[in-house]
């Protein structure tokens, strides 16, 4: 039986894959896609029939950061489904062939159709598009050409779904993004930088499974990834929510894991699954570093100050999530200043100041915003 007529499930078996793996394969897509119990079984069946997705995978004004993550990701499933099931035709980093012989497996693709385009990086359109050429052809004549055919063409990272850090003002290259210019089919965004490559591959299992691409949000964000703010889900969230924030990098509440909103982080405003799936396997994520968010699954998050406090317009509690912790005493004018002008942004630590009020007010107590150094031993909330 050749390779073409072996399905996902025969082909992640013979190259050593386990059942019990396959199965736990099926159970985390299933979940990161939050499909219902029974989903992990729809995929094992969708995975068990013979079916193949080619796949061409174009780079342009990028780092090749999605492709890294992508193949450092060591869930030996991940890589096997998108890279030996699903026959990448061509990617400018990986693919064995070269030149001509490169240049005609992806023009027989494109011909036959049926393929998914993915492409990592943004597209230049500034003086003819000589920023950015592959083979003497612009990024915009290059993807024009290869999204003709597709099924549906995948964004990965920020700059091919925004622009990303080419798009950063002024825009040199006259950087767009995927969607700005392709209207004529499908287009999903997976935005972040890097993209996780989980949701790449939950969005390809969900293709093999349902036919279709999943629901997406406006910005053509899949649901099942961005449909929740970071801030939602942020393991620091009871910190944010008791006022207990970290003022200057390397303080006691720095150490002991307290929120980063005043040191800039774009959570409250950035919608990604990266603080429940975290990255490396799950290892870690940024915050969970001690680093602010600095928005990377949004629009122009370049062109924010990093390390600045952003305004909250919404600081209300969703009233799906109970009250974290127990706060006491009484807010003082001068505790709320000293607040405010650790970091010299009135108006967004006042926002968070009244957030705490609000969610002190829905307990019936009085909050207090803690002025003290916390100790390293009495706040390990994480
Ligand atoms: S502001 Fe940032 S660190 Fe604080 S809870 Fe929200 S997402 Fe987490």
């Amino acid at each position: 039986m050749s390779f073409q007529e072996l399905s996902i499930r025969e082909t992640v078996f013979n190259r050593g894959v386990s059942r019990r793996d396959f199965l736990k394969f099926c159970s985390v897509m299933a979940g990161a896609l939050a499909l219902p119990k029974s989903g992990a079984a729809w995929i094992e069946a969708a995975l068990t029939a013979p079916k193949r997705v080619p796949v061409v995978w174009l780079e342009l004004q990028d780092c090749a950061g999605c492709s890294e993550a992508f193949l450092r990701s060591n869930n030996p499933t991940a890589a096997d489904i998108i890279l030996d099931v699903l026959s990448v035709d061509y990617h400018e980093t990986i693919m064995a062939a070269a030149g001509k012989q490169a240049e005609e497996a992806k023009a027989a693709t494109i011909k036959a159709g049926g393929y998914i385009l993915i492409v990592e990086g943004s597209i230049s359109l500034g003086d003819n598009g000589v920023y950015c050429c592959v083979g003497g052809r612009s990024s915009e004549d290059l993807i024009r050409e290869a999204a003709s055919n597709a099924v549906a063409v995948v964004a990965v990272g920020n700059c091919a779904a925004f622009g990303g850090i080419p798009k950063a003002k002024p825009n040199p290259t006259q950087a767009v993004g995927v969607m700005d210019l392709i209207t004529d089919k499908p287009v999903l965004n997976l935005p972040g930088c890097p993209l996780n490559p989980v949701n790449l591959t939950a969005t390809v299992v969900h293709y093999l499974t349902f036919g279709a691409l999943p629901e997406m949000d406006k910005l053509h964000r899949p649901l099942f990834a961005y449909g929740q703010l970071i801030h939602n889900n942020c393991e620091r969230r009871g910190h944010f929510d008791a006022g207990e924030f970290v003022r200057t990098w390397g303080d006691a509440g720095h150490r002991a894991g307290w929120c980063l909103y005043q040191m800039g982080c774009k959570g409250p405003i950035s919608s990604h699954n990266c603080s429940v799936v975290k990255y490396n396997d799950g290892t870690n994520w940024p915050i969970g570093a001690g680093h602010p968010c600095i928005g990377c699954s949004e629009p122009g998050f370049w062109d924010l100050p990093t390390y600045s406090p952003i305004q909250l317009n919404e600081f209300l509690p969703p009233a799906t999530y109970p009250a974290v912790g127990e706060v006491k005493g009484t807010v003082t004018p001068e505790g709320a200043a000293v607040t405010a002008g650790a970091v010299g942004v009135v108006a967004g630590a006042a926002l968070a100041f009244g957030y705490t009020v609000m969610t002190g007010r829905a307990k019936g107590v009085t909050p207090e915003v803690s002025q003290e150094e916390p100790s390293e031993e009495g706040h390990e909330h994480h």
